[in-house]
C-alpha cells in the first residue's frame, strides 16, 4: 500500500518525469502500456486487437489542460479519432476525460466541448465513454454526464468501486438508463472518501457489478482481476444474462492471456488503448497498480 501511494504521488512529479525521459530505453518501456504518441500508432494497435476479436476504446492522453484554446485542440483530436475509426473500419469507440475538455476551467465550456464530440460520434454511429478522474471531480463529472444523457444515448460514464459514494451513484445512474463502465479506481484517495482495504473495494465491486448486470442495460465490467471476472460470469449465468449483454474491458498491454481466453470462451472484450505525448501520469498509475512492474521497468532501462 505504501509503495502504491508513493508511486501515485510520483505520478504528479514533473522532475521525475524529466529525469526518466532522458533514458532512451525508458521510452521503449512505456510502449508496454501506451500504444505510441500519434493516432496512427493507436490505429495500428487497434487493428491488431480487432484481428484477435477484441473491440477497443481510443484514449488520447492529455491531462492538465489549462486554457480554452487547448480544450478546442483536444476536441479536434477526438473528431479526427472518430473519422479514423470510420475510415479504417475499426471496431472501436472513444474514451475521454472531462478535464481535457475544460472541466477545471468552466463547466459550460466542458459541456459544449463534450456535446460536439458526442454529436459527431452519433452521426458516425459511435459511442463516447467519459472516464472518471480523482474524487474531487466525481460530482461535477456525474452532473455533466446527466445533462448529456438527457440529449444523447451514445454516451456512458465510469464508476469506481473504491469510493463510498459509488453505490448511490450506481442506483441513480441505473434509474436514468445510463451505460456504466465499472472499475476499481486508479487514484490516490484518502480514507475519508474511499475504502482503504482491497477486500472492501473488491466486495463493493461485486455488489455494483451485480446491480449493473440486473439492470438490463449494456455495461462494461473493467478489470483484470480473475476473482471479479469469475463473479461476473457466475452472476450472469445465475440471472440468465447472456454473454452478448455486457462486455469485459481491460487495459492495453495488461493480461493479454486473459483477454484472449475470454474471447475464446465467447465473451465480449474491449481493450482501452491510450496514446499521446502526455503518457507519464497514466504510465505511473499502471506501475502503482502492480509495483512488481517497477522491476520490469528498471531491468529494461538497464538493458538499454
Ligand atoms: C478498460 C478500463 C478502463 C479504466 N478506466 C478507469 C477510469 O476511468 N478511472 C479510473 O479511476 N480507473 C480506470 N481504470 C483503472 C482501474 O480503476 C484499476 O486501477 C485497474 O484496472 C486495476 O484494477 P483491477 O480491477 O485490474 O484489479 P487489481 O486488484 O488492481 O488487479 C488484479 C490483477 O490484475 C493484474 N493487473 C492489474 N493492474 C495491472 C498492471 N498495471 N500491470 C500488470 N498487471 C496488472 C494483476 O495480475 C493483478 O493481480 C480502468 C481500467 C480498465 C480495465
Amino acid at each position: 500500500m505504501l509503495t502504491r501511494n508513493l508511486l501515485l504521488r510520483l505520478s504528479e512529479s514533473q522532475s521525475l518525469k524529466n529525469f526518466l525521459t532522458r533514458f532512451k530505453s525508458f521510452n521503449n518501456v512505456t510502449r508496454r502500456f501506451v500504444a505510441g504518441e500519434e493516432i496512427a500508432d493507436a490505429v495500428e494497435a487497434i487493428r491488431a486487437l480487432n484481428k484477435k476479436g477484441a473491440g477497443a476504446s481510443f484514449d488520447h492522453l492529455g491531462e492538465s489542460i489549462k486554457s480554452e484554446a487547448e480544450t478546442r485542440v483536444e476536441v479536434g483530436e477526438y473528431l479526427r479519432l472518430l473519422e479514423s475509426i470510420r475510415d479504417c473500419e475499426l471496431d472501436s469507440n472513444v474514451s475521454v476525460k472531462l478535464t481535457q475538455l475544460g472541466l477545471d476551467i468552466d463547466g459550460e465550456l466542458c459541456l459544449e466541448n463534450a456535446r460536439t464530440i458526442i454529436e459527431a460520434a452519433g452521426r458516425l454511429g459511435n459511442f463516447v465513454r467519459i472516464d472518471m478522474e480523482d474524487s474531487t471531480k466525481t460530482g461535477a463529472t456525474i452532473r455533466i454526464f446527466e445533462r448529456l444523457r438527457t440529449d444523447f444515448d451514445n454516451v456512458g460514464i465510469v464508476i469506481q468501486s473504491y469510493l463510498y459514494r459509488s453505490e448511490k451513484d450506481i442506483d441513480h445512474l441505473i434509474e436514468i438508463g445510463a451505460r456504466v463502465r465499472l472499475c476499481k479506481g486508479a487514484y490516490n484517495e484518502p480514507a475519508s472518501v474511499a475504502f482503504p482495504r482491497k477486500a472492501d473495494v473488491d466486495g463493493n465491486y461485486v455488489r455494483l457489478m451485480e446491480k449493473l448486470l440486473e439492470s438490463g442495460k449494456y455495461h462494461g465490467i473493467a478489470t483484470h482481476d480473475e476473482a471479479m471476472i469469475a463473479a461476473t460470469k457466475s452472476h450472469a449465468r445465475a440471472r440468465g444474462v447472456s454473454a452478448d449483454k455486457f462486455e469485459f474491458q481491460m487495459l492495453f498491454g495488461i493480461r493479454r492471456d486473459l483477454q484472449e481466453r475470454l474471447i475464446k470462451e465467447g465473451y465480449r472484450v474491449r481493450v482501452y488503448v491510450p496514446y499521446g505525448r502526455f503518457w507519464y501520469p497514466y504510465f505511473m498509475r499502471r506501475l502503482a497498480e502492480r509495483p512488481a512492474n517497477v522491476g520490469f521497468v528498471l531491468r529494461n532501462m538497464l538493458k538499454g
